[in-house]
């Protein structure tokens, strides 16, 4: 088992190692780390993945990126414990719908959404690689959410040892579920602070402090920029089409996105050896991205708020992986243009690869409530808005017919319950774990919109790891 090393995106960091990668968020230069090369599985490996449960082909894939830095045996226990909190003995089940459309469903974690996938696994490794250090330093995160990455990160790091977790939201601007799944874990290594301002001004604060410092604190970040965010969703890609009898024969996925992580961990499976014919990048009337495959010119827009609020963003972050992935010497450029300027074009193989590899389509609110309830009447299943925009996507396709569509449900329908019940004219049943939290009592302290307030909170949870 060999060391697999890190470059920057922005071309001009040192490489890195596995460890370095996972505990630092973004690289020096400011880019985002990638894998030096992109390992291939043989194909008969990939075939022999069928066989494995969701665990150990986790296991075995992630194996690929973190190389020697974690012992293999390690590496299967550590995938064992973090799916094992999962409510599906399948894990990511995979559900018929109708015709050539599967949904992939990624919403049994703790808090019911797919970025528990990774997430579990990153505050699992993150953890064994402080304990292995010598008189190591106690781990800080922040983050910044505006919902579901703020409950997952949390639920991955409560109660482990020395690592702290500070999670940012803009006061009353996530939903009453998603504030409450991340208030009402009472561990004392997590700390919420409902920042006075946007998502904009929370991203803004957690950029800044990363950029400062803070005194000499060790920071982490857990957003989709960790490159561990993005391996620990490629094996769901690799399960999907193992269930599917399609591992040597292609098939599509349909990826609802904001940032584009969870399109990119399918891109990185297709560069694995997966055969995916297509994915399809779904996104709500925040279309940046298809826009963008449609067009060659990524340009900066104006968030607008939708039913499926994961989704309302318009600087997808992890887009400059695929950039870089297709052309690594224009990405340094491009990203100076996109900060000065607002926008880009993509270069000739940049286009190559998204008109070869990817095709996009956008959801208008109109079209996300007639996709659930095509879900509904067709096959009996209730999804979310989030879903229901990859849906959508799914079923404008012009793939030939014989291309089986996976669709990744990416949260349960309980968890957006108004916009569900707006199309489908019923509220979803909520499940035991997110009834619970209904009970609680809630903990988080209110901010100005300002780096020195929270630097002084990620000061206090230093101190009590110490
Ligand atoms: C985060 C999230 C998305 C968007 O995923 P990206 O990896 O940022 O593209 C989609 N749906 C749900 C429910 C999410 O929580």
């Amino acid at each position: 088992m060999s060391a697999i090393r890190y470059v920057s995106t922005r071309g001009s960091a040192e490489r890195a190692s596995f460890r370095d990668v996972v505990l630092s968020g973004t690289a020096p230069d400011g880019g985002l780390w990638m894998p030096a090369d992109i390992p291939r599985l043989p194909k008969a490996r990939i075939a022999d993945l069928a066989e494995l449960p969701y665990p150990d082909l986790a296991a075995l894939i992630l194996s690929a990126f973190v190389g020697d830095a974690i012992p293999d045996e390690r590496l299967f226990e550590i995938c064992q414990e973090a799916y094992a909190g999962f409510d599906d003995p399948e894990v990511a089940p995979l559900v018929p719908l109708a015709g050539r459309h599967w949904l992939l469903e990624l919403f049994h974690g703790p808090t019911l959404a797919f970025k528990d996938f990774a997430l579990q696994v990153v505050g699992r490794i993150m953890a064994e690689l402080i304990d292995a250090e010598e008189g190591g330093q106690p781990l800080v995160l922040v983050g910044a959410t505006s919902g579901d990455t703020g409950s997952a990160a949390i639920a991955a790091i409560a109660d482990r040892a020395n690592i702290g977790l500070v999670m940012l939201h803009p006061e009353g601007r996530v939903s009453e579920v998603q504030r409450r799944q991340m208030t009402t874990v009472d561990a004392p290594n997590i700390v919420n602070l409902a920042v006075k301002g946007s998502f904009d001004d929370c991203q803004r604060i957690v950029k800044q402090l990363f950029a400062s410092g803070v005194g000499d604190l060790r920071l982490g970040a857990v957003n989709s920029i960790n490159w561990l965010r993005i391996a620990g969703q490629v094996p769901y890609y690799f399960a999907a089409a193992a269930k599917l009898n399609a591992v040597d024969r292609p098939l599509a996925f349909a990826v609802p996105t904001g940032n584009f992580g969870n399109a990119f961990a399918g891109h990185v499976a297709r560069a694995m050896g997966l055969p995916v014919e297509r994915l399809i990048v779904a996104s709500n009337a925040n279309a940046i991205l298809p826009r963008t495959i449609a067009t060659g010119l990524y340009e900066r827009g104006e968030a607008l708020a939708t039913s499926a609020p994961a989704m309302d963003i318009q600087v997808a972050s992890n887009f400059e992986r695929l950039l870089f992935d297709a052309d690594p010497a224009a990405t340094p450029g491009q990203m100076e243009l996109l900060s000065q300027e607002g926008r880009f074009h993509l270069t000739a193989p940049q286009r190559r690869v998204l008109d070869a590899m990817f095709a996009g389509a956008s959801a208008h609110e109109g079209a996300i409530a007639d996709a659930m309830r095509w879900a509904r009447d067709r096959a009996g299943q209730v999804i979310d808005p989030h879903t229901a925009a990859g849906l959508h996507a799914a079923l404008a396709s012009d793939l030939p017919h014989d291309v089986p569509i996976v669709t990744l449900a990416t949260a349960h329908p309980a968890k957006f319950p108004d916009a569900v019940a707006e199309a489908l004219g019923e509220r979803p049943a909520a499940p035991e774990r997110l009834r619970a939290i209904f009970g609680r009592e809630e903990r988080y302290a209110t901010v100005e919109a300002d780096p020195k307030a929270v630097a002084s909170h990620l000061e206090d949870i230093a101190r009590t790891l110490a």
